[in-house]
């Protein structure tokens, strides 16, 4: 979840993997409801099957799990789909939300038996509110305090069975007791072209949008490696395709509505090419460490590490070395800028 300042924030950015108002209204009826809908991800869709299908024959709830790789890369509609596929009901909320363990007391007693408890952002809980989640994870049960002082009194309520699912971006930064209570760990990786082409021509058939296939590549190769970002830059290309040409996207406007956009045959946007730039210019291209960039950029160092390297490191762009972060060659070559030699 972000909040509305975030929102205003990252209107301007096309190419943010972060939730936007720019898919408010076609985020939910984009998810796919199914396993076989879901595009991509194979590894984790292999195993994930395997846990259902035996979770469903045990008649149990599956274990808990967590889901973590970069924003926008399809963890909530995971989740979503577990619950469709176990039949039970999900309840979503996330770590920032759950301020106090009252919150969270009244979340997990109203689970009935087998539901999924979606836990976005699982990270951001706060450690007091994590303390009321490892009995409840493990053994069910959760202590709570009535009173105060010397008259003060621990309760121990049974819960029904349950299954967690908690998301995040940064598997390093949960503690490690939460961390090792999960019994199911998926890693979700940034999509290739193709998959992301097979989403986009999803997408189109669904929201009614003509698309020739060379088309959907064009915006395929240039969406980081996101759905997210695919189905906003779909969106986008078919106002141009609209106003500017007959109706259909094709190659040919989809590279203007991209362009028009500022987004390059890369996916890399003005932001990306500054902190390039920079990197070369100020340090001569590193390495240097992520709060001195981020300092220089003006961004949150959270969110160069969450959004933009993920996908820079993806296409060889940016290493990370134990000294800081360094632009590769390729980047010089992509630039236009020649690399000193060392
Ligand atoms: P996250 O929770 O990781 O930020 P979401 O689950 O909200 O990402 O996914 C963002 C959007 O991308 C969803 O609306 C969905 O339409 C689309 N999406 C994500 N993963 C897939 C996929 N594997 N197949 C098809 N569409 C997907």
């Amino acid at each position: 979840m972000i909040d509305d300042f975030q929102i205003q924030d990252l209107k301007s950015r096309m190419v943010a993997p972060q939730y936007s108002v720019e898919d408010v209204e076609t985020e939910i009826s984009l998810r796919p409801k199914h396993l076989n809908e879901y595009i991509g991800q194979e590894k984790a869709k292999e195993n994930l099957s395997i846990y259902l299908e035996a979770a469903k024959m045990r008649s149990e709830p599956l274990d808990h799990i967590l889901l973590y790789g970069p924003p926008g890369l399809g963890k909530t509609t995971l989740a979503g789909i577990i619950a469709n596929e176990m039949g039970v009901d999900i309840r979503i909320t996330s770590g920032p939300a759950i301020e106090k363990q009252g919150d969270l007391v009244a979340l997990l007693t109203n689970l009935n038996d087998g539901d999924i408890l979606f836990i976005d952002e699982i990270h951001r809980l706060s450690r007091h509110v994590e303390e009321i989640l490892y009995p409840a994870i493990e053994d069910r049960v959760i202590d709570i305090i009535i009173g105060k002082g010397p008259s003060a009194k621990s309760i121990r309520l049974d819960l029904n069975r349950f299954t967690l699912i908690g998301a995040t971006t940064r598997a390093g930064q949960l503690s490690a007791p939460l961390r090792d209570r999960f019994g199911i760990i998926l890693r979700l990786e940034l999509y290739n072209p193709e998959e992301l082409s097979r989403i986009i021509t999803r997408s189109s058939k669904i929201l009614g949008i003509d698309i020739e296939q060379e088309g959907a590549l064009e915006l395929a190769a240039r969406s980081r490696g996101t759905p997210r970002i695919a189905n906003r830059l779909l969106k986008r290309a078919r106002d141009f395709a609209q106003v500017v040409g007959n109706g259909t996207i094709t190659l040919e406007s989809a590279r203007t509505s991209l362009s028009k956009m500022e987004i390059d045959e890369l996916g890399l946007d003005s932001i990306d090419i500054r902190m390039l730039t920079t990197m070369i210019r100020n340090y001569n291209g590193g390495p240097v460490g992520l709060d001195t960039i981020a300092a220089a950029i003006g961004e949150e160092a959270i969110t160069i590490e969450d959004v933009y390297e993920p996908y820079l490191m993806q296409i060889g762009f940016l290493s990370r070395t134990p000294r800081g972060r360094c632009v590769t060659a390729l980047a010089y070559k992509h630039l236009g800028i020649e690399q000193p030699r060392c």
